[in-house]
């Protein structure tokens, strides 16, 4: 707002607005009543705000006495330590002692119940549609709302979808008898003269359960379909839908769907979407909207909101590694819509505003702005959400009129997603509300002009601004490369033409890589795309024993003057490797794409691995590279510092092809010891990339050797070769306990005592606790066991669910992966690929035959025709500790299904195996995920997420038992197998005279 005059009409507008309301509170913030206190107490003390938060999120899930109680106590403490607001109904009833717990229950269960049904119209069509028509009384239009968000499975859709058809039938039937709300002339079949009675929004996630931009168009159509049934009905009673808009990963999806939806009913102006001010793409997209409804001649409307998702969006860019897409200070998303606002009003001709906010400023701003513009009254309106902000909207009422409540309707289990979001808007430090009426903020600063408050924000923040951590080297701080990011069109762009591209190089011969030199041999082996095995990508050079022999040679020539650069200078070579890798990210994972079938975004995710393994090892090299003092005895200088052990033979898996090859690879170089390299047998193009790489960052001749070739010929020779100092392997536990046997043995002429660096299976399990949030725990369980086909070592191949969720989990789980597409990973639409080859198929197959003789087949999906290695997504119920399909490595997407009849035995079951390297917990309850935290001994546990897609730095990655000798990849210590400690000691006493540190222990 840079208008002087227009900013005082606003200011003197908004002090009038707060004089008519003066006094009066929004039933948020009543002390007298359980709900305001709650408010109260959460504005004061955060701990327990997080406690009241989560408890009203798994309250819905509280489906026995024993659950409410033992919850209540978890998160509140015993019931004579809890705070007063919980207790207070109880005490006041005298009941708390021996009696209370059960009193205690009702009255928290009905303040909650209470609490979630102030922001709820009705749970039920009857109720919703008398509660509207009571609104209508008091001069309040609606827009109803069904609950629930994210859909997990074309039956969800449906349901959704059949809710939505009810209740439009229900208002169909109502609206008949209603008299429009009375406007300035107009229809008087209309509200106010031009608005129609019966409007309805409408979540896109709720319409189809694998929305996500990596399948923009698929996405797109799929949620089409259903919203033109929905719309379809809408039109034909003359009724207004709205769009929601969700998280910022659907905010393109959903516009597509709008313009597309909107060029069906072209000349229907009842159709609208919402924008989020605080958003930084809004502008633009405003912008391109309304040029978009110009150009077709076609009228819209948009509902402008702040936006409801501020944190998940701040704190999931920062997980990534993406640019915030919000504004991060409250007033320029303020500023943000008042600018916003005024480009929609000056469009009134083809767009209808929606203008919804609880912000008496916001509120004045945009009437002054259409005072100002001369926007007809029938062309905006006012809305605000049901249950909040009372006084506000009877400021409104009394001002424009024109105002209309969001209105949700429905159960109370959806429903909490949208309380808990009431509940941190209303008690947020920025909220409006709380501020006007929790806190009594000044008038004057709640009105200023929201540029004039960012831009005293911004220098404040600029002043207080963090100064940058210094990190040994100097070089900046490590941060995972970001994921890539489908919502950029140029992301999703990439893949397509990266394939291409990829597909355009097809059928060279790899050559192997010894001393700096390309050679070549005559032994060829084709390699293949696993879902079309006709196609041939490339054909690699094996390497016999006389290969490796040659290539030992030259690591062994090269290991004196390696072993001797700085560990700096060595940094340096694994810098440049990761800006290379970076430059290459989209074509290197084209790669993974074809020739072992990950689907787009787990292949960027393993080429960003690689990159952090990279960048991850360059910085500890520096930092575990200058030698340490110990001990501070004057006179004497003790120095430890790390060795390279010797050569290093690098035995790498298929499953993370570039990105394990390259942790293990990089490690061994960064600590100065020369490699042996050689990759699977079936992704010897990827295993060439490290050749690329490495050779294009210069690496000294003999430092990495790349010799692939069938372990039957030389995996035992190069494992019981005495110049090999080191052995870092990842795969099979079979392979691996006979490398750890065999390395042990001494042969003639070697000088080392082998080090084992070994990462092997896993039979990983996820519990299921009762009181599970199934809509996040369906998903993640679903990603973690199929995601490229159930093939890391990290996967999730048992699911322990607990006797009291089993039914409910395990039928939403099934219906869940009937939505899975299976198909060529080329194609984003696809959730699954081919699994590796036809020795890994023949192996999965006989699991599952197995599984289905154990166990309960419960699911087993369609595969597709033709050639690939296509294996089905099975699930089987029915399993127990004793079943083999309990016990062995698969590999594959094979899913057992455990149910234990407690915790108790959930945690027995899961730790019952040989195997210790991932697990996970779905559960609410403190006690419970302590308890995990202690007896569910497994190298990386997961809480309330997926257990795969370890970090590096954040989540260092590997199991011990079975799994595993125990080092942490993209861990702090990880280097440390890699080398031998050493200490120099020195007297630095010479006759008598010692020079003295500044750190010595001397005489004070
Ligand atoms: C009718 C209606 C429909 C709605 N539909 C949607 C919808 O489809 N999608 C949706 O996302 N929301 C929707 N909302 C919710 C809406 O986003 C919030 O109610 C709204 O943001 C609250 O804004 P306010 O102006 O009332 O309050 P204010 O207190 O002025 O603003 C609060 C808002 O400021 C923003 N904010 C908070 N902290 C910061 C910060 N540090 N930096 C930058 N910005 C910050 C957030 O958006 C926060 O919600 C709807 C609301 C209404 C009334």
């Amino acid at each position: 707002m840079r208008n002087p005059e227009l900013n005082a009409k606003i200011v003197a507008r908004g002090k009038d607005f707060f004089s008519t309301i003066s006094g009066e509170k929004p039933s948020l913030f009543d002390k007298g009543a359980w709900m305001g206190k709650v408010m109260d107490w959460s504005m004061q003390n955060e701990q327990f705000k997080i406690q009241m938060f989560r408890f009203v999120d798994v309250f819905p899930s509280l489906t026995t006495s024993k659950l409410l109680t033992d919850h209540i106590r978890e998160y509140f403490g015993e019931e004579m330590d809890m705070p007063p607001v919980l207790s207070a109904g109880a005490k006041m009833a005298g009941m708390l002692g021996s009696l209370g717990g059960a009193v205690l229950n009702k009255v928290i269960s009905a303040n909650i119940q209470e609490m979630a049904g102030r922001f709820i119209v009705g749970e039920h069509t009857g109720e919703a549609v008398k509660n509207m028509e009571k609104l209508r009384k008091d001069g309040f239009a609606a827009v109803v709302d069904v609950l629930g968000e994210a859909t997990l499975s074309e039956e969800e859709a449906e349901v959704y979808v059949g809710t939505y058809l009810e209740l439009l039938d229900a208002l169909h039937d109502e609206q008949k008898g209603w008299k429009g709300l009375a406007g300035r002339g107009g229809d008087p079949g209309l509200d106010w003269g031009h608005a129609p009675m019966v409007n309805i929004a409408v979540k896109p996630t709720a319409l189809y359960c694998l929305a996500s931009p990596r399948d923009f168009e698929g996405s797109v159509e799929a949620i089409l379909r259903r919203m033109r049934r929905i719309c379809a009905k809408v039109v034909e009673m003359g009724g207004f839908l709205c769009i929601d808009m969700e998280s910022y990963l659907l905010k393109d999806i959903t516009l597509e769907v709008f313009r597309r939806l909107k060029m069906e009913y072209k000349d229907y102006p009842h159709l609208g979407v919402a924008f989020q001010a605080y958003l930084r793409d809004t502008d633009k997209d405003l912008a391109d909207l309304l040029a978009w409804a110009k150009a077709r001649n076609t009228r819209i409307s948009i509902r402008l909101v702040k936006g409801a998702y501020w944190d998940y969006e701040t704190v999931k860019a920062k997980q990534m590694g993406w640019p915030i897409p919000v504004w991060t200070i409250k007033a320029e998303t303020d500023a943000a819509y008042e600018r916003q606002a005024r480009m929609i009003l000056e469009n009134h001709q083809v767009c209808h505003f929606g203008c919804a906010s609880h912000n008496i400023r916001t509120i004045s701003a945009v009437i002054e702005m259409a005072n100002e513009l001369h926007v007809p009254e029938s062309r905006y309106e006012f809305q605000v959400l049901y249950g909040m902000a009372e006084p506000v909207r009877k400021g409104i009422l009394k001002v424009a009129g024109r105002i209309r409540l969001y209105c949700p309707y429905g159960d109370m289990v959806p429903g909490m997603g949208y309380l808990v979001r009431r509940l941190l808007e209303n008690t947020a430090n920025e909220s409006f509300l709380r501020r006007s009426f929790a806190e009594d903020d000044q008038i004057d600063r709640l009105l200023e002009d929201p540029e004039k408050t960012a831009e005293r924000e911004r220098g404040e923040r600029a002043a207080k601004a963090k100064k940058p951590v210094a990190t040994p080297g100097g070089l900046p701080r490590f941060a995972n490369d970001p994921m890539v990011d489908f919502t950029r069109a140029d992301h999703r762009a990439a893949f397509p033409a990266a394939i291409a591209q990829v597909r355009a190089g097809l059928g060279k011969i790899y050559p192997l890589f010894i001393g700096g030199q390309e050679v070549t041999t005559t032994d060829l082996v084709p390699s293949v795309n696993p879902a079309g095995p006709s196609e041939v990508l490339g054909k690699i050079c094996q390497a016999g024993i006389p290969e490796v022999t040659k290539a030992l040679a030259a690591a062994k020539a090269a290991f004196p003057a390696w072993r001797d650069t700085s560990p700096h200078g060595r940094a340096q070579y694994l810098l440049k490797a990761a800006g290379i890798a970076r430059r290459r990210a989209f074509e290197l994972s084209a790669w993974q794409v074809l020739e072992i079938g990950k689907q787009w975004d787990q292949a960027y995710a393993d080429v960003g691995e690689a990159i952090d393994f990279l960048e991850y090892y360059a910085r500890e090299m520096v930092r575990l590279g200058a030698p340490q003092r110990l001990g501070r005895a004057p006179g004497e200088l003790n120095h430890y510092f790390y060795e390279s052990k010797g050569v290093a033979a690098v035995i790498a898996p298929w499953n993370f092809p570039l990105a394990i090859s390259m942790g293990m690879a990089s490690a061994a170089i960064v600590t100065g010891n020369p490699v042996i390299y050689k990759p699977s047998s079936i992704t010897g193009i990827i295993g060439h990339h490290l050749v690329e790489i490495f050779s294009e960052a210069g690496l000294p001749a003999g430092v990495f050797n790349y010799v692939p070739g069938a372990g039957s010929v030389m995996g035992d020779f190069l494992v019981d070769h005495p110049d090999i100092s080191l052995i870092a392997f990842t795969g099979s536990m079979e392979v691996g306990l006979r490398i750890v046997e065999r390395a042990a043995k001494v042969h003639p002429g070697q000088r080392n005592v082998k080090k084992i660096i070994a990462e092997m299976g896993g039979k990983n399990a996820i519990i299921i606790d009762d009181d599970a949030d199934l809509d996040e725990a369906v998903p993640h369980v679903l990603y973690s066991a199929f995601g490229f086909q159930g093939q890391k070592c990290s996967a999730c191949s048992r699911v322990i669910v607990l006797d009291a969720v089993y039914e409910k989990f395990t039928d939403r789980l099934v219906k869940a992966a009937q939505a899975y597409r299976i198909g060529p990973s080329e194609d984003p639409a696809n959730t699954m690929g081919a699994v590796a080859d036809a020795a890994a198929r023949k192996n999965i197959l006989e699991y599952a035959a197995m599984g289905k003789r154990e166990g309960k087949l419960l699911y087993e999906s369609p595969i597709p025709p033709g050639e690939g290695y296509w294996v089905p997504l099975t699930i089987i119920g029915g399993i127990t500790p004793q079943h083999r399909l309990a016990q062995e490595e698969i590999f594959g997407p094979v899913l057992a299904i455990m149910r234990a009849k407690d915790f108790d035995q959930a945690i027995e079951w899961a730790d019952s195996t040989r195997f210790a390297l991932t697990g996970g917990i779905f559960s609410r309850s403190p006690e419970h995920l302590a308890r995990a935290r202690r007896d569910f001994r497994v190298g990386n546990l997961y809480i309330n997420r997926n257990n795969t897609g370890a970090q590096v730095e954040r989540q260092p990655f590997g199991g011990a038992r079975m799994s595993g000798v125990g080092t942490k990849a993209g861990g702090p210590e990880y280097l440390l197998h890699f080398m031998d400690p050493r200490v120099v000691t020195e007297n630095t006493m010479r006759r008598g005279f010692a020079p003295m540190d500044a750190d010595d222990d001397w005489v004070d």
